[in-house]
């Protein structure tokens, strides 16, 4: 086992982003970095594509070392059996059952170990993602090394069991980041609120010509002419595509309407093929359901997609954030989303979106957006006005740079 490095593709530069958020953001990100001149950070996760923490480095890591913080993006590795049980504690902190063996918890920290071991931790700040890598801490020494956990997860509610067995990992650390302040829990350490963003220049986000998003409709033979409802989301139970299938059943009663659901998988999900099977025998073969199993580097098609949509839906039943609602929302697109996790925070019912609980509201929600498509434009501009103010790269990159600061001061 050994650890990866990820690739580093061609990307912009900070100076590109003063067309979206203007010259003095950039100018005062400029200067909260040079105070870190020289500082070294490391990002570590468990994926290196698929979902929304790998988007999230894939961007931010480029940034911090054009601004002089060099910083390192390392993957843990670990075996099918590590990652099946950290997919279970995944779910159990989004509050499912858990029925892990006996040996789970010592499975996982052997596998933590084992990365420990291979790694270097030669950095001033070094920031661990979310459950999989997060007793990596063990290897915390004396040295004015500063240890952030960063959680991506829904923890409102999380399974007491796994929940008990990590927190002492998590008291370990300097402070703790997270996505909404509902799951922050009784810890010990610091705990800050961090938004996830998006990136405006990414392939995934910016612009395209129209003649793009009507070739990849075409591709993937949706018709323009009609509705089309879209969630693109991983395979997962939690993102509940068979409960989009009956939202969208119900809708296509009344609107000849179509659905496309995108997705993928994450190296650290080992459920997506099943969950496949799942939706594909719930679509029964209906010719206006298109399931479109995605390859990791489908940026450009995800970006038409959701540019081509009439509406997008994220009906998630738990969600951590959710990145595919701002990516909807900066398209300014009328978004139909489940009131979970961090998904509020984007859709401010009626003004950025339209928030729903169940197949029957999701349903509901739709047909009055087709048939106020005013209205359904009116969220849409709002919706990327408040992206625009709250969930861009830039300030992802702000809000590091001044928690390095923050805690160069404890020092
Ligand atoms: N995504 C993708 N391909 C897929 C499905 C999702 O590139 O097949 C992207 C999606 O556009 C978003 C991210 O993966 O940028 C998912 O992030 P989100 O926070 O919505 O959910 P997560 O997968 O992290 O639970």
């Amino acid at each position: 086992m050994s650890t990866t490095e990820v690739a580093k593709p061609v990307l912009p530069v900070l100076q590109d982003y003063a067309a979206i958020v203007g010259e003095p953001e950039i100018t005062e990100l400029r200067e909260l970095a040079r105070r870190l001149a020289g500082r070294h950070a490391k990002m570590v996760n468990s994926t290196a594509v698929g979902g929304g923490v790998a988007e999230i480095l894939n961007r931010l890591v480029p940034l911090m070392e054009e601004v002089n913080v060099p910083t390192r993006w390392e993957v843990i590795t670990g075996g099918e059996k590590f990652f099946h049980i950290t997919k279970a504690f995944h779910n159990a902190l989004h509050g499912a059952p858990y029925e892990g063996a006996a040996d789970w918890f010592d499975t996982f920290l052997a596998t933590n170990e084992e990365n420990r071991r291979r790694m270097q931790f030669d950095e001033d700040f070094v920031v661990i993602h979310d459950p999989q890598p997060l007793a990596l801490i063990a290897q915390r020494d004396s040295r004015p090394s500063h240890w952030v956990w960063r959680c991506h997860i829904d923890l409102s509610n999380p399974n007491e069991q796994v929940w008990d067995f990590l927190k002492p990992w998590v008291d370990r650390y300097d402070a703790s980041l997270f996505s909404s302040p509902q799951f922050t829990r009784g810890l010990r350490i610091p705990q800050y609120l961090f938004f996830p963003t998006i990136d405006p220049l990414a392939d995934k986000n910016r612009e395209l010509e129209a003649v793009f998003v009507r070739g990849v409709l075409e591709q993937f033979h949706v018709d323009p002419a009609r509705p089309i409802l879209t969630q693109i989301s991983r395979f997962d139970r939690l993102k509940d595509p068979v409960g989009v299938i009956r939202a969208y059943r119900l809708v296509k009663r009344y609107e000849d309407c179509q659905l496309v659901l995108a997705g993928g998988s994450a190296t650290d999900d080992p459920e997506g093929a099943a969950v496949l099977r799942e939706v594909e025998e719930a679509a029964g073969g209906d010719p206006d359901i298109h399931i479109l199993n995605l390859p990791p580097w489908s940026h450009l098609e995800i970006n038409a997609l959701q540019r081509g949509s009439t509406i997008v839906i994220q009906k998630s039943l738990r969600e951590g954030f959710g990145l595919t609602v701002s990516e909807a929302l900066w398209k300014k697109k009328p978004v139909v989303a489940s009131a979970v996790g961090g998904i509020p925070s984007q859709v401010i019912h009626k003004l950025t979106g339209m928030l729903v609980h169940s197949p029957e509201g999701t349903a509901y929600q739709i047909r009055f957006l087709l048939a106020n498509p005013s209205f359904a434009k009116a969220l849409g501009e709002n919706g990327h006005q408040h992206v625009k103010e709250h969930f861009l790269l830039t300030q992802n990159l702000r809000r590091y740079l001044t928690l390095f600061l923050v805690l160069l001061e404890g020092d």
